[in-house]
């Protein structure tokens, strides 16, 4: 979806150049030497654009019909191949920890230094990663039941290692998830979870109160969650009368969006119960560590939310 690279782009100038070289041999009749040497020239200019371009197209709509298990190592196959182009230095990824020359363009809207080459990890997730890792306790090797809902691959399989067996993943559709989860009705006891991470789901959802209240009433008391969305409005903007995928793309930016979020979208957060502390950027890394890593404005604020304690004696009772 939306992946853009320098090489699908120069992949039509290979043939190009590799006809002309054709032509001439035929019409001019090119002395052999001549004409092996042009051919070796482009293939190596442009061999690598020409085995790319056909790679991803042919990958991107064969991987969807293949069956799970097969989908793993293919991926896997396609990942290192395409992040050739990007090995270098002066780019890190704090989720993967492995460096690049720069990280990939990407988005339906462009964003250039955007996607990790090596995990996929894109500003956000990069941001989340430095989040949790600075300023949490999730690393610290006491044992943990996080609830991961709508799990991002790049995410998932490193929590999955470095988590273990307490690590739940949860989705509505995806059957890769590890339990199917409504969020606006979930099936767990009032306080399962040390930790819930939900990102870029809530705008899908119509009753994103009622899920923030389930994710509340499952956070244990001493628990801590972290639930982001895009804030693309001055103010939060929804409609429940804009149906069909057309007109919420124009009006939500996405044909399966159901609002557009504001900043106020940490008051619905303390609606449902909890304190919300906002992290930009600015307040994670410096300069050079924002550069290095790609942290840019794409990445959001990190809204980490605890459960709100009354004081003794407040008289208000939480619901
Ligand atoms: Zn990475």
């Amino acid at each position: 979806m939306g992946h853009q690279s320098p090489y699908e782009y120069s992949a039509p100038l290979v043939y190009i150049p590799l006809s002309i070289v054709v032509l001439w041999k035929w019409t001019l009749r090119l002395p052999p030497p001549l004409f092996a040497g042009s051919i070796t020239f482009g293939v190596l200019l442009y061999g690598p654009a020409l085995f790319y371009g056909s790679l991803s197209n042919v990958m991107k709509t064969t991987l969807a019909k293949l069956p799970e298990w097969m989908k793993a190592p293919l991926r896997w196959l396609v990942t290192h191949v395409r992040a050739i182009p990007y090995y270098g230095t002066g780019r890190v990824c704090p989720v993967c920890t492995k460096s690049s020359r720069r990280f990939r363009t990407y988005g339906a809207v462009a964003r250039k230094e955007a996607e990790c080459a090596h995990c996929s990890a894109l500003e956000r997730h990069r941001l989340l990663w430095l989040f949790v890792s600075r300023r949490t306790d999730l690393f610290d090797g006491k044992s943990k039941q996080v609830l991961h809902v709508a799990p991002e691959p790049c995410l998932a399989t490193r929590l999955q290692e470095k988590l273990g067996d307490d690590y739940i993943t949860a989705d509505l559709y995806r059957p890769t998830a590890r339990v199917r989860m409504d969020i606006t009705n979930i099936d767990y006891p009032d306080e399962s979870f040390d930790v819930i991470y939900c990102s870029h789901v809530l705008e899908h959802v119509l009753d994103d109160r009622k899920a923030m209240r389930e994710f509340h009433r499952t956070l244990k008391s001493d628990g801590w969650a972290i639930l982001l969305v895009p804030i693309s409005a001055d103010v939060t903007y929804e409609d429940a009368s804009i149906v069909e995928p057309q007109d919420r793309l124009k009006a939500f930016g996405q044909e399966d969006h159901v609002r557009r979020y504001g900043p106020d979208y940490a008051d619905r957060l303390r609606e449902a119960g909890f304190d919300v502390a906002i992290t930009g950027i600015h307040d994670l890394a410096d300069d050079d560590e924002i550069l290095r890593m790609g942290l840019r404005h794409a990445s959001g604020d990190i809204f980490y939310c605890t459960k709100r304690r009354t004081g003794a004696g407040a008289g208000s009772k939480q619901l």
